[in-house]
């Protein structure tokens, strides 16, 4: 399929645009953290908002953190400690997420080259944040901020405002092998 082109963006240089990292296989956030590596490395002031990642089970902040790379985390820790995984959706978890757009709101006014909403997609899908504030942050996103959004099943109205939309497929992963997530690889 031949990408059709936005005419809207034609010809556009500099940051502003809107990407999308989706799909059932493994490497959205990770790609997103690629970018974030190569924005910093390039000097470009990198915010990232980790949805519904409470907990500190994620090595990518400690680099991160090291890097100076801003990060804001909201949501419940969902792994209990025999590392049971905590699927419910409670009113905790949709007031930390409107915790995350706050965050995402200040870096917006901050003037970051670039920001990360992460697990985004799959936020709205299981209605932890609502659609329409996602939608109405998405229209205050200054005209110099990229913005990456990751997560499965990224909502149709995001897909249509994006200028990138990257789907990653599953056809194979170790966890069907019984592969249990391993620390710097899967998290
Ligand atoms: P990563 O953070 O490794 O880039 P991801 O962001 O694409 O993965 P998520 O849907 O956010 O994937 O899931 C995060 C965790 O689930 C990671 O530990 C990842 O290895 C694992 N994972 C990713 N895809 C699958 C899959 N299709 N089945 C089972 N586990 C998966
Ligand atoms: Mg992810």
């Amino acid at each position: 399929m031949k990408p059709q082109a936005d005419e809207s963006i034609k010809g556009r240089s500099g940051h502003g645009l809107i990407q999308i990292f989706t799909g059932d296989g493994k490497g959205k956030t990770t790609a997103a953290l690629g970018e974030a590596l190569r924005a910093h490395g390039a000097g470009q002031k990198v915010g990232i908002v980790f949805f519904d990642k409470g907990g500190a089970h994620y090595s990518e902040r400690a680099a991160l953190d090291k890097l100076g790379v801003a990060v804001a985390a909201c949501g419940r820790d969902r792994l209990d400690p025999s590392g049971r995984f905590d699927f419910s959706i409670t009113d905790e978890d949709k007031q930390e997420g409107e915790k995350g757009l706050e965050f995402a709101k200040q870096m917006f006014a901050q003037g970051f080259d670039l920001v990360i909403l992460d697990e985004i997609n799959s936020s709205v899908d299981l209605k932890i944040v609502a659609l329409g504030q996602v939608l109405a942050l998405l229209d205050q996103k200054p005209d110099n901020t990229e913005l990456i959004l990751t997560g499965r099943h990224a909502p149709q109205e995001f897909l249509d405002r994006a200028h990138l939309v990257t789907e990653m497929t599953l056809q194979k992963h170790y966890f069907y092998s019984g592969v249990k997530a391993r620390a710097g690889l899967d998290y």
